[in-house]
């Protein structure tokens, strides 16, 4: 079958044929129907050699659907047929987060050997891709696996995000998103599904504040030096309840910080790497800035419910699996306007 692998650290992926895995005990063998493109992509084909501790070649795709084509021995759960979501970040599946279904924040990752498929190991950039165990897997229904692939990185990873500031994302309150791109563009509408509160997108691009504008964010500000004031002006001077920072650069960073309310939160999604110097004045009071690492299995079930209720949806461009690495050079350019979805078949 054809893949796209990472063959190289900082090396851009590319299409090769490989064998078609089978499953072994406890194992699912997945034909893929739709996996999306996601910058942390572009980020793994920038990585230098030798700072992760994964071993090339694999295949790249974290954010897939399939359906069930074979199942190893002792699989009972899942059968040949089922249509299904695959949760990325795979733990060890025993320890107490594991086993809470936050395999994002399992106790062993740092004696695992990957941290999911597409990360370390084979995913979903094939036809077929092999999971290790149905405890993986969630039922999509009668969701189309093409806008529904995307629920299991661009939406799971900003669900996380909001999930603790729901409380205080109350009427009058406001949230910042800054990069309205692929996740940012799912931020935008699950905080409108979940939340009364006013949503302020912040992009480079023009054509993904309209596109955030669309989505139901009350206004859509270009980053710049103008940016925190406008921010600050539209929320009486008190600033936000909650900011998705997803981009994570030094710039964006600081300007998330200066435009935090107090007992604010600054979520940290995205991974261009920057910081954010820590100190007792550097935030307002109360406000606290964390990092955001994907999300749970739960969380998965539950942005499944949203999309069956018809609550979000994610505009997506679709590419033959032939045209993976056209998919990736575009979302580099920035020219994906939501996201960018390979469909094998
Ligand atoms: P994307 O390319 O679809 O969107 C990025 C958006 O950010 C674009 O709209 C771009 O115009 C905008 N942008 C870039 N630099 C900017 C700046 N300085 N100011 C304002 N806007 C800017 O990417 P994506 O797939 O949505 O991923 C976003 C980030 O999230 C990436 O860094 C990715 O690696 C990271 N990510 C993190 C997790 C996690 O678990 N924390 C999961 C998935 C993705
Ligand atoms: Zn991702
Ligand atoms: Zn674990």
């Amino acid at each position: 079958m054809k893949a796209l692998r990472l063959s190289r650290w900082a090396q851009p992926a590319r299409l090769e044929q490989v064998p078609v895995p089978r499953p072994g005990p406890g194992q699912v063998l997945l034909r893929i129907l739709a996996a999306g493109a996601c910058h942390s992509d572009l980020h793994l084909m920038e990585w230098p050699e030798g700072q992760l501790p994964w071993t090339l070649p694999f295949t790249l795709g974290h954010e897939n659907a399939g359906r069930v084509e074979e199942v190893g021995p002792g699989v009972e759960d899942v059968r040949a047929g089922d249509a299904v979501l695959v949760y990325g970040p795979w733990g060890c599946g025993r320890c107490r987060p594991c086993r809470l279904g936050r395999e994002n924040y399992c106790e062993r990752a740092g004696e695992l050997v990957a941290a999911g498929g597409g990360l370390g190991r084979d995913g979903g950039l094939a036809e077929f891709m092999l999971v290790p165990s149905s405890r993986l897997l969630v039922p999509l229904g009668s969701l189309d696996p093409v806008p529904a692939a995307p629920l299991s990185d661009a939406a799971l990873t900003p669900y996380h995000a909001i999930k603790p500031s729901l409380p205080a994302l109350a009427p009058g309150s406001t949230a910042v998103v800054i990069g309205v791109g692929g996740l940012g563009q799912m931020a935008v509408q699950l905080l409108r599904a979940l939340s009364p509160a006013r949503v302020i997108a912040v992009d480079k691009d023009r054509g993904r504040l309209e596109a955030a504008l669309g989505l139901g964010a009350s206004a859509a500000l270009a980053s710049g030096s103008a940016t925190a004031d406008e921010i600050r002006a539209a929320t009486s001077r008190l600033g936000a309840e909650l900011v998705l920072d997803v981009v994570g650069s030094d710039d964006t960073l600081a300007l998330g910080a200066s435009v935090l309310r107090a007992e604010g939160r600054l979520a940290l999604i995205g991974l261009a790497g920057g910081r954010l110097p820590f100190g007792f004045f550097g935030l307002p009071y109360g406000a606290q800035a964390a990092t955001s690492y994907w999300g749970t299995i739960p969380e998965l079930i539950e942005l499944v419910a949203l999309a069956h209720a018809g609550r979000i949806r994610l505009e997506v461009e679709t590419f033959p699996l032939d045209r993976a690495a056209e998919a990736y050079e575009r979302l580099r350019r920035g020219e994906i306007r939501g996201r960018a979805v390979v469909v094998p078949g």
